[in-house]
C-alpha cells in the first residue's frame, strides 16, 4: 500500500534525468544450479560486481567493479518502494505539463516487466498501476478536475510500430508542420478509473503473446510502450510514457544463428544507443537531440525536449552466470548520465 499521499506541490531538489539500478533476487532455477549471487548493493547508491575471473595458470580471483547511480535498490525492495522513489516524482512533474518517461532496461529476465507491469496471477501491482492510483486521486482536486486521461499501448518491433489495442495495425509516425511527432492512427482509449486500465493493459498484453505463438517474434525482441496522456479539451496536458524495452542482450545478437535475429538484434542495437545519445544530450544540456537515430527515438522526441523528465531503472540478474550481461547494463546505465566517483569514504 502506498506510504504517503500523493503530494503535487512537492518537485524540489529532483533532477530531471534519474538513473537507477534495481537487483532482482535469486530465483529458484539459479538456486538449484548453485549460480552464485556476485551483486551487493550498498548505502542505496552503490552496486558492486564481484565478477569471478580466472588466471592463465588457473587460479581463481574475484574483481571487484564499483558503479555509483541515483538510487540503486537491493533484491528486497518492492515496487511500491521503486514507485515512490522514482517514479511518483515524475508522475507529479506530469501534472505540471511535463513530458515524462519511464523506462526499464536490462537482459532479459532480469524484472523489467516485473517492474512496469507487476504481477498479475501474485497482485503485484506495477508502475502502470501504482502510477494510475495516482493519476486518479490528483484528478478528485478541482484544479484537475477537468483533466481526461487517454491511453496508448504498441510496441516497436524492428523498427516498426505495432498497435496493440487495434489488432496489431501497423503504425507510421509523422513530424507535422511544428515539428511535432504524431503517429497516425494510434487508438487512444479513455479511462476513468484504474479498473478499465486493467482491462486495457490486460488486452494489450495478450496482443503480445499472441504474436509471439503464431509470428517468429517475442516480446524480448520488441518494446512495449505503454502512454499515458492527461488532455485538457483536445490539448495534452502532460503525458507519461513507460517504456518495458527489448532484452539488452538482443542488440548483441548481431553474429547470431539466423538473418531475421540478426536484423533484430542491428535493430534493437541502434534504438538503445540512440536512446543513450539521447538521454546523454538532455543530460549535458545540448540544444541538439539525435532523436532520428531510430524509431523508439523518434516516436519518444517530444520526451527529450523541452519540459521533460526521465527515470531509467536498470535492472540486474543477481548471479554469477549472468555477469557478463550486468555489466553491460551498469556500463550502460552509468554513460546515461555521468555521476561523480563513489569514494571509499561514500561507502
Ligand atoms: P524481463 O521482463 O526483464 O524479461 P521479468 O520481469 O519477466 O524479466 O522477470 C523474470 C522473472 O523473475 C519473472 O518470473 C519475475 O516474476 C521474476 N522477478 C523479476 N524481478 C523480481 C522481483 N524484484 N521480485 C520477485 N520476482 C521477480
Ligand atoms: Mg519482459
Amino acid at each position: 500500500m502506498m506510504q504517503q499521499e500523493f503530494n503535487i506541490d512537492d518537485l524540489s531538489n529532483e533532477p530531471r534525468i534519474k538513473v537507477v539500478i534495481r537487483k532482482r533476487p535469486v530465483n529458484k532455477k539459479e538456486q538449484a544450479k548453485s549460480d552464485v549471487d556476485i551483486i551487493e548493493v550498498k548505502t542505496g547508491q552503490s552496486v558492486i560486481v564481484k565478477e569471478m575471473k580466472q588466471k592463465v595458470d588457473l587460479t581463481k580471483y574475484v574483481e571487484e567493479h564499483l558503479f555509483n547511480f541515483d538510487h540503486a535498490f537491493g533484491e528486497n525492495c518492492t515496487n511500491e518502494e521503486v514507485y515512490m522513489t522514482c517514479v511518483r516524482p515524475i508522475v507529479t512533474a506530469a501534472f505540471q505539463r511535463a513530458r515524462v518517461t519511464c523506462f526499464a532496461y536490462g537482459q532479459t529476465g532480469s524484472g523489467k516487466t516485473h517492474t512496469m507491469l507487476g504481477s498479475v496471477a501474485n497482485r503485484v501491482p506495477g508502475m502502470y498501476v501504482l502510477a494510475s492510483h495516482d493519476i486518479f486521486t490528483a484528478l478528485q482536486r478541482p484544479q484537475f478536475s477537468h483533466l481526461q486521461i487517454f491511453v496508448s499501448f504498441y510496441e516497436i518491433y524492428c523498427g516498426k510500430l505495432f498497435d496493440l489495442l487495434n489488432d496489431r495495425q501497423i503504425l507510421h509516425p509523422r513530424e507535422d508542420g511544428k515539428q511535432n511527432i504524431n503517429i497516425i492512427g494510434l487508438m487512444e482509449q479513455r479511462i476513468t478509473n484504474v479498473d478499465q486500465l486493467l482491462k486495457i493493459i490486460e488486452f494489450g498484453m495478450s496482443a503480445r503473446v499472441t504474436a509471439q505463438n503464431s509470428a517468429n517474434t517475442d516480446s524480448s525482441r520488441s518494446h512495449a510502450i505503454l502512454q499515458i496522456q492527461l488532455k485538457e479539451q483536445n490539448n495534452v496536458y502532460g503525458k507519461i510514457s513507460f517504456i518495458d524495452l527489448a532484452g539488452s542482450e538482443r542488440g548483441a545478437d548481431v553474429i547470431d544463428q539466423n538473418k531475421q535475429t540478426r536484423k533484430d538484434g542491428a535493430e534493437i542495437n541502434k534504438s538503445l544507443l540512440a536512446l543513450k545519445e539521447c538521454i546523454r544530450a538532455l543530460d549535458q544540456g545540448k540544444n541538439y537531440t539525435p532523436f532520428r537515430g531510430s524509431k523508439l527515438t523518434l516516436v519518444l522526441k517530444d520526451s527529450f525536449t523541452g519540459n521533460c523528465r526521465t527515470v531509467m531503472i536498470g535492472n540486474i540478474s543477481p548471479c554469477q552466470s549472468s555477469s557478463e550481461h550486468t555489466l553491460n547494463t551498469l556500463r550502460y546505465a552509468d554513460r546515461v548520465k555521468e555521476l561523480k566517483k563513489p569514494t571509499n569514504q561514500d561507502l
